[in-house]
């Protein structure tokens, strides 16, 4: 099931990636696998995927020791200042920082276990008073700002795009995201490479990758339904 699931969302990316003139291999699938067991997480490990994504600190430091230390865990949720540290030596990159009070206990600590910190910038583009991101307009000012921290390297810009109907609606957001990496790119920062774009999610990926995304994150598509209600 999970396999099939898999198997159809690369055969999309690649068709997505295809009808824009880009590469297959320059888009990479994460697997959003929050609030599903080990064992699911096991079966699409199987398939070949490397990459996962999880939200919640807690389920990382939990899945973590039960499953094969080649996986690149993504902590692509809300993260809390105070728990940062339980993940510094887990992840590999953390897609949703938006503060440099947050940037700066990643560079703390990611001093402390002598590791370089790949992050993203979460972008609230479609300013969702529910959502957590920086505005478009403070985000190129918070990477300079970020920028001089040691111990980290802000590798591009994230996004959750709101819940729509039609995935189509969703494509003015992404196209600025986009705009505001390469704007970002351009201004040359120390320190900042702007050469990824974290969006695209079960709904609306494929709109996505044709407007630029190189990281999609998917979890439904995957592995179904979760246990809970509408959480994003
Ligand atoms: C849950 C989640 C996803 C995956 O959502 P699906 O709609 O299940 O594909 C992607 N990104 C973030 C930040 C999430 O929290």
């Amino acid at each position: 099931m999970i396999t099939d699931n898999i198997r159809l969302v690369e055969k999309n990316i690649a068709d997505a990636a295809a009808n824009s003139g880009r590469r297959p291999e320059d888009v990479r699938l994460i697997a959003v696998s929050k609030t599903k067991p080990v064992q699911m997480i096991k079966e699409a490990y199987d398939t070949g995927i490397r990459d996962f994504g999880e939200n919640r600190v807690q389920e990382i430091v939990e899945k973590y020791p039960l499953l094969p230390s080649d996986i690149r865990w993504h902590l692509i949720g809300h993260l809390q200042t105070n728990k940062v540290k339980y993940i510094i030596d887990k992840v590999c990159m953390i897609h949703s920082v938006d503060s440099y009070k947050l940037a700066e206990e990643i560079s703390r600590q990611a001093a402390r276990h002598n590791v370089t910190m790949d992050i993203l910038i979460e972008v609230n583009v479609a300013g969702e008073e529910t959502k957590f991101g920086v505005r478009p307009e403070d985000t190129a000012a918070l990477c300079e700002q970020i920028s001089r921290l040691p111990g980290i390297r802000i590798r591009g810009l994230m996004t959750v795009a709101p819940f729509v109907d039609d995935p189509d609606e969703n494509r003015p957001v992404f196209c600025t995201l986009r705009q505001l990496l390469v704007d970002i790119g351009a201004k040359n920062i120390d320190n900042v490479t702007m050469d990824i774009l974290s969006m695209g999610m079960s709904n609306d990926y494929t709109v996505a990758i044709t407007e630029g995304a190189t990281l999609v994150r998917v979890g439904t598509s995957i592995f179904g339904q979760r246990d809970y209600g509408v959480e994003r």
